[in-house]
């Protein structure tokens, strides 16, 4: 099964409404959606632009068009093979090669009649995800959480990091909205210097706090493990976590409790599963999360975290903030369960025609 093709097209559509936190607001979103054509059959994989990994949809197509020139003709089924290779034709560009990593996991599946998340050995059938209200006034994420619980979610992520008075404040009133069941995660997006950390989690420490992601900026290693010092809630390291030499610094400097994997930051689910296995091996649950993303590899992440037992918590939640994002399938969700189609690969259907027009 010779890679005969890679097509690419940029699809850009806006949010629900727009989406605040601690490092940025958007309401526009941009995803790249990637199509490997081999044996005639295809796989789908979707590049998602972001300022973690400093990818731009320019940076993505410029990386595309070399990849998908340089992989024409090789072996579409040896993964690991493929992922050497584009880290020997380009450095970094980690969503651009896991667009490609993740479309030829679902021309895999295809090829072997089976669901992705079989074919990585099937250890959970459904996954609770959360859903993120992002910075936003007090009553306002009220409301958003009563709705998001009517909805059937069973778990939420608040984005803080801007105001702590605000965060604290704000958190107490969705806590005491949504009661004692549903389960509150909180993400300072790097927001905070370690004192105000500190002081943040001392004051929500009482509200049942699942963890705390990424309290510090990124490259303050130091700082991360002096609020885990001090902290009662587990710390998670998400910005902090690019790549398996990141995920062991993290471990070594005893950083955080849990790792937020993306597949846009390591490049695809070969890379993730490597992290995982670091992680797992180092005692650390990690969670899968995403940026701005489709349902291509929202589903991508679900098969990820269904072949993973060390994968305890997801954000798959992106998708259900996008206008018109021309990707369906993959999955239902259930009572606050991503739930994945009994399909072969990973089941998701892209809506377009013009495909191939963004080549170059
Ligand atoms: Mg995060």
């Amino acid at each position: 099964m010779n890679i005969k093709r890679v097509d690419y097209f940029h699809v850009q559509c806006k949010r629900i409404e727009p989406f605040i936190i601690a490092t940025s607001s958007t309401n526009i979103v941009n995803n790249i959606l990637v199509k490997v054509i081999a044996d005639e059959n295809y796989g789908y994989g979707n590049a998602c632009p972001n300022t973690v990994t400093n990818e731009t949809p320019r940076s993505i197509l410029k990386a595309l068009k070399i990849l998908s020139h340089e992989l024409t003709g090789e072996d579409a089924k040896d993964l690991n093979w493929i992922n050497e290779r584009m880290d020997s034709i380009i450095k970094g560009n980690p969503s651009a090669k896991a667009g490609i990593d993740m479309a030829l996991y679902d021309l895999q599946g295809k090829f072997k009649n089976v669901p992705v998340y079989k074919l990585l050995g099937e250890k959970k059938k459904k996954m609770l995800t959360d859903m993120t209200i992002g910075i936003m006034n007090q009553d306002a994420a009220v409301e958003h959480a009563v709705q998001y619980i009517n909805r059937g979610f069973k778990a939420l992520k608040i984005k803080i990091g801007l105001d702590k008075e605000k965060d604290i404040k704000r958190i107490k009133a969705v806590r005491d909205a949504v009661g004692e069941d549903i389960k509150l995660r909180v993400d300072a997006n790097q927001g905070y210097d370690i004192n105000t950390a500190i002081e943040v989690i001392k004051k929500i420490e009482a509200l049942n706090i699942e963890y705390i992601e990424q309290p510090v900026k990124w490259d303050d290693l130091e700082g991360l493990s002096e609020v885990r010092m001090h902290s009662n809630i587990p710390i998670a390291a998400d910005e902090s976590v690019k790549s398996k030499d990141d995920a062991l610094k993290i471990i070594e400097k005893e950083c955080s409790d849990k790792i937020n994997i993306k597949l846009m930051k390591c490049g695809g689910l070969t890379k993730a599963i490597e992290i995982n296995t670091i992680a797992k091996n180092n005692g650390l649950k990690t969670m899968i999360g995403c940026f701005g993303e489709n349902r291509v590899s929202i589903t991508a992440g679900l098969h990820f975290a269904l072949s993973q037992e060390n994968v305890c918590y997801a954000d798959l939640d992106s998708h259900f903030m996008l206008i018109n994002d021309r990707t369906i399938g993959g999955f239902t969700f259930e009572n606050g369960y991503l739930i994945p189609l009994k399909k072969i690969g990973f089941g998701v259907d892209v809506n377009i025609e013009e495909w191939g027009s963004m080549n170059f």
